[in-house]
């Protein structure tokens, strides 16, 4: 039984009731977690402040980062431990699971660096003033943390949080939380003063909700749905605490007729097939000029057709969903897809491994899915594909901004000019030209438009969402 992690102490929850957890491969518990409520937030929050008023406030930037660094290597050396928690926890290939530790290491490297690079700046003013701003951590920093990429989300948002001198209570996903046990454990053993990093599990709707809800929270950090953003935004509104919302998306991958499709097609399969689906920046549109429409159709369905789906510790290439309810939602929209007369290209398969209790899903291919139809429209967050076919660029653009998101965008075309005139005109957060995610660095701000959210996490520019900014103006005379 896991318990939660406050203070640098492992604690039961005040309620003593816990949730069970499932192995996605096969559907059977494994371990537990415990079910806190808002006493158990109320707890964690005044630990992290009583850490932020005492020490972690004495502490140089310098100092800190030599702490994220210090966590850094401490998590590259635990890599392959975290990739196995990960991989029981959420399902995920070994390669993936593996990729994702190793990106959180590098996570806590990039922010070490960041610490002491972080200032404000002077300012020109009237004769006899001197102006001058600072950049002052909001204080303590809550994040709520969804399960489709635990450690790497907790890198994002809790390496930049800590960056810029706040301390952080972290709610992970009551699905996924035990990678960041573990390495909340880690920082303690590297020598994260007791507050600094506090993690407490349960249900959203009981201790997320009293996360968000908490007076003693300076910030917020959401990475999760748009409706349950909805609501984060709501609650926090009342009490005017700031907000960044990293949400959902329907990321559209455009391909003209002058692509490069050697190089396109693995990379438009990897970007719906990658955590079989569940990628809030997953490439779950295909829009294809109709001069290419039919050929590069027949290409992707053959290659779909060898697409093998199995338990995670196979390492093939997709692992099982992470719950039988995210099972039946896929199964919903692939009903939906039938009744409206969708035609299915290809599918992969599920082998014979596979346990038929595991939450397995094969990646589907579909054409021709009119671009206003729910499948087009909302995120499935399973491997289905959704290929529609335009005329010019115009009629692309137009697709690719008909929906109420807008987190990234991929564009394949061999013309310079038409690159920026399409990275211009497309609602998006990112836009990637001859490429689908760039590999994921972590020097990249990431974040939406739309309903996809809005605020950045990644890169240097997070840090300026992790601090507030202060002015101070000096009559000198
Ligand atoms: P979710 O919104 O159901 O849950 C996310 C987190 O919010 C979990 O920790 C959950 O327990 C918590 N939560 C649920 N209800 C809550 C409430 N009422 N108050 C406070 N917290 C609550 O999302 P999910 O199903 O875990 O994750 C999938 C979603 O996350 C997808 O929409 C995906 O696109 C999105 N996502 C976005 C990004 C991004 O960077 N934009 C990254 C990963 C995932």
């Amino acid at each position: 039984m896991q318990l939660n992690y406050i203070g640098n102490a492992a604690i039961v929850s005040a309620s003593g009731q816990t949730i069970t957890m499932l192995d996605p491969s096969d559907g059977k518990p494994f371990d537990s977690i415990q079910r806190s409520q808002a006493s158990d937030i109320d707890q964690a929050v005044r630990v992290a402040r009583d850490c932020l008023d005492g020490i972690w406030s004495r502490r140089s930037a310098a100092e800190r980062g030599r702490l994220l660094m210090r966590l850094s290597v401490k998590i590259a050396e635990h890599a392959d431990e975290l990739a196995a928690i990960e991989q029981r926890d959420c399902g995920k290939p070994t390669r993936q699971a593996m990729a994702d530790a190793l990106a959180l290491s590098r996570y806590f490297e990039f922010y070490a660096g960041a610490c002491d690079k972080l200032h404000g700046d002077t300012i020109p003013y009237l004769d006899g003033y001197s102006v001058m701003t600072w950049r002052e951590a909001h204080g303590v920093t809550g994040h709520i943390i969804p399960w489709n990429y635990p450690m790497q989300i907790f890198g994002r948002s809790v390496g930049g949080a800590l960056a810029a001198g706040n301390v952080c209570v972290v709610k992970p996903a009551e699905d996924a939380c035990l990678s960041l046990l573990r390495v909340a454990q880690l920082a303690a053993e590297v020598g994260f003063p007791a507050g600094a990093i506090n993690i407490v599990t349960g249900y959203g709707h009981e201790v997320g909700d009293a996360l968000a809800r908490h007076p003693g929270i300076d910030h917020i950090s959401f990475t999760g749905s748009p409706n349950v953003g909805t609501l984060i935004q709501q609650v926090a509104a009342e009490r005017h605490c700031p907000v960044t919302l990293e949400l959902g998306g329907k990321s559209p991958q455009i391909v003209f007729a002058d692509a490069d499709l050697e190089a396109a097609i693995p990379t438009v399969i990897n970007a719906i097939v990658q955590n079989a689906g569940q990628t809030c920046s997953a490439g779950a549109r295909l829009l294809v000029d109709r001069q290419i429409y039919e050929p590069l159709l027949e290409r992707l369905g053959n290659a779909f057709e060898k697409l093998r789906v199995g338990p995670a510790a196979m390492d093939l290439d997709l692992g099982p969903l992470i719950r039988q309810s995210q099972q039946q939602r896929v199964w919903d929209f692939l009903s939906d897809a039938h009744v409206a007369n969708i035609p299915m290209v290809a599918q992969g398969q599920i082998v014979d491994e596979a346990p038929q209790t595991g939450f397995y899903q094969a990646p589907t291919l579909l054409r021709d899915v009119p671009v206003m139809h729910r499948l087009a429209q909302d995120e499935v967050f399973g491997p289905v594909l959704c290929a529609m076919s335009f005329g010019d660029e115009d009629e692309a653009i137009a697709m690719a901004n008909a929906t109420r998101f807008g987190l990234a965008a991929g564009i394949w075309t061999r013309d310079g000019a038409r690159q920026f005139r399409m990275a211009k005109r497309v609602q998006s957060g990112q836009v990637f030209i001859n490429n689908y995610g760039a590999g994921g660095g972590v020097e990249l701000p990431f974040g939406g438009v739309k309903s996809s959210g809005y605020g950045r996490e990644k890169g240097f520019e997070a840090l300026y969402g992790f601090t507030t900014l202060k002015t101070v103006a000096i009559r000198h005379g």
